[in-house]
């Protein structure tokens, strides 16, 4: 059944290459026909040739080999070319429909599934993929050498090739239980390739932690546990794939020691030529290189099916936010943002991170959000892009429910700044541009200037043209801010998202990043998620979160008049000041 799905899945995929496919199998046909050809020339060089005398055949033959090997060999190249340029383009087309996939998936997704697992998909399911492409077609083509070579025998002699043949069927049933072996090893062995790039990914980006702290060996032996894992797996699933050969080369032995003792008989009592012997013996030893290879296939086959099925489970993930698009275009200037008993949990059977919010955001206000960590102040602010869904009550932009609105639509009148810049590896001009309107250079020049960037930027080697980012010129903290201060100014939008550095810069770099924000904010209703105390002081509403719910609003002047725990934060905040 699962198969079954998963073939029709693939089958998508190879639909387009259909004539190519007649063409292979045409081939396909072709070839395995000379292997017939060429066992059958033994017989007449046998019998006429070498018993018979027959000088004039003797003559002939040898350019009927050289003929039969031409075509095989060319066959072989064609077809083989055939089937390497259809499996590329079919991983290319699943290599794509992947990344167009996974880019779209909503954030939860993303906090689901580690990047290395993702990544695997990606490359090793696909790759595994790839053999296993080539494998099938040249599978067919084995299955129709073998067809035709036991039809010849059949036809040299019916009686002899049955019960040489009798000791096969035997081993069908122990055939399949291998296969189930080793599609459950391999699909286990990938997964927890997967658990192996992800230890990667996240030790290789942890690494200053891991230094720090020096737990080098604590993540080696990690490391080396999943990778014994992995190893441990891919032995099961080797063992089972490597025994199927000898298996089937040691059945074949059964037949042949059959046939030399039984043939003999036939030969010495007169009942049948050495020529057909010989043609006979040769079919059934020609037989076994695509048998062995067919059984070889298997193992290649049951582990592209486990990779397939766990590239078919991503390709057929819900996408929860896209799939219940709104139709409305967004245009959030001048209007309010309007949180209306808004509950929201991560996890269905979760508890509620947050508990009835309500708020209303005038247009162009600046909303600061304070609260003890794990408040819930990002999740809150999330919301507001749609990276999640309110579990419960309604986020409005200008009366209307955000699901209303298109997605795309919605996120393009929403600007935002992390704590954690993030840059592209691209010249500093492409990643301020990075939205998809066009932009002039002088525009590009103008946000920079207003983002306080434009000064260090004239001042890097090739100016806006140095390529920034991990293979490029390295930027200070507060620089890499400003870069994505004048990245959201550029993009203009009404709304802003401002998650503030815990850390602060050092307070000349500060200074800086905060005129480059204050130029960015003016404006525009502002979502900030607050550790700056001038931010908290100068907002024109501070929401104080406590345990997922408000714990109390207003101005700074009234919350520290008469909120206990806004005073407690406000302090803390104070005192961290001081210390830095
Ligand atoms: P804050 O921004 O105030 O520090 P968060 O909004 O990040 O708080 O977190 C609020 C709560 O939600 C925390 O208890 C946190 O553990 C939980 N949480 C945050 N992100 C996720 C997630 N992706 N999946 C499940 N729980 C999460």
């Amino acid at each position: 059944m699962r198969e079954a799905f998963i073939y029709k899945k693939l089958w998508q995929y190879f639909k387009p290459y259909k004539w190519l496919i007649v063409l292979a199998l045409v081939m396909s046909v072709i070839s395995s026909g000379t292997d017939i050809g060429l066992v059958s020339v033994i017989k007449p060089l046998m019998d006429k040739v070498f018993i018979g005398q027959d000088k004039n055949l003797l003559k002939i033959i040898p350019f009927i080999l050289v003929g039969l090997y031409f075509l095989k060999s060319a066959l072989r190249f064609a077809l083989n070319y055939t089937l390497r340029y259809m499996a590329q383009k079919v991983i290319q087309c699943l290599r794509d429909r992947l990344y167009n996939k996974i880019i779209y998936l909503p954030l939860r997704f993303f906090s689901d599934n580690s990047t290395g697992i993702l990544m695997s998909r990606i490359t090793n399911d696909v790759n595994m993929m790839q053999s296993a492409i080539t494998t099938v077609v040249s599978v067919v083509r084995d299955i129709l050498s073998v067809l035709g070579l036991i039809g010849y025998v059949f036809y040299i002699n019916p009686k002899m090739a049955a019960m040489s043949l009798l000791v096969y069927p035997i081993f069908i049933h122990p055939l399949i239980i291998i296969s189930r072996r080793i599609r459950k090893y391999s699909k286990k062995g990938q997964e927890q390739m997967g658990w192996l790039t992800s230890a990667l990914q996240e030790t290789f980006s942890g690494i200053r932690v891991v230094k720090a702290f020096v737990q080098e060996k604590k993540e080696i032996d990690r490391f080396g546990k999943v990778n014994n894992q992995v190893v441990r797996s891919m032995l099961k699933a080797g063992m089972a794939s490597e025994v199927t050969s000898p298996m089937m080369e040691f059945v074949g032995s059964i037949g042949l020691s059959f046939i030399v003792f039984y043939g003999g008989f036939q030969v010495i009592n007169g009942q049948s030529t050495t020529g057909a012997f010989f043609s006979f013996l040769a079919a059934l030893v020609m037989v076994y290189e695509p048998i062995k290879r067919l059984s070889n296939a298997n193992g290649v086959i049951q582990q592209a099916l486990a990779a397939s099925e766990r590239v078919f489970e991503i390709l057929d993930v819900g996408n929860e936010i896209l799939d219940h698009d709104g139709t409305l275009d967004c245009d959030a200037r001048n209007k309010n943002v309007e949180f209306r008993r808004v509950t929201f949990r991560y996890d269905k059977k979760g508890e509620d991170i947050l508990k009835n919010i309500n708020l209303t955001v005038l247009p162009g206000a600046t909303v600061a959000f304070v609260g003890h960590s794990g408040a819930g102040k990002s999740t809150a602010i999330n919301l507001v892009s749609r990276f999640y869904d309110v579990t419960d009550g309604e986020l409005l932009v200008g009366g209307v429910n955000i699901k209303q609105y298109k997605v795309h639509s919605l996120r393009k009148n929403i600007g935002y700044v992390s704590q954690e810049p993030f840059l592209f590896n691209d010249t500093v001009y492409n990643n301020i541009a990075y939205s998809d309107e066009y932009h002039t250079e002088e525009e590009i020049m103008t946000v920079c200037k207003a983002a306080y960037a434009h000064e260090f930027i004239t001042r890097l080697p090739e100016g806006y043209q140095t390529v920034i980012g991990e293979r490029g010129v390295r930027l200070s903290g507060g620089q890499k801010q400003r870069l994505t201060i004048a990245r959201a100014l550029l993009k203009n939008p009404p709304i802003l998202i401002l998650d503030e550095a815990t850390s602060s810069l050092d307070s000349e770099s500060e200074r800086e990043v905060q005129k480059a924000l204050d130029n960015l904010m003016m404006g525009r209703t502002s979502f900030v998620i607050a550790h700056r105390l001038t931010t908290i002081i100068n907002a024109d509403l501070i929401v104080v979160m406590e345990n997922g719910e408000i714990n109390a609003t207003g101005k700074h002047e009234t919350l520290i008049a008469g909120n206990e725990t806004y005073n407690k934060l406000y302090s803390m905040q104070a005192e961290q000041r001081q210390t830095i």
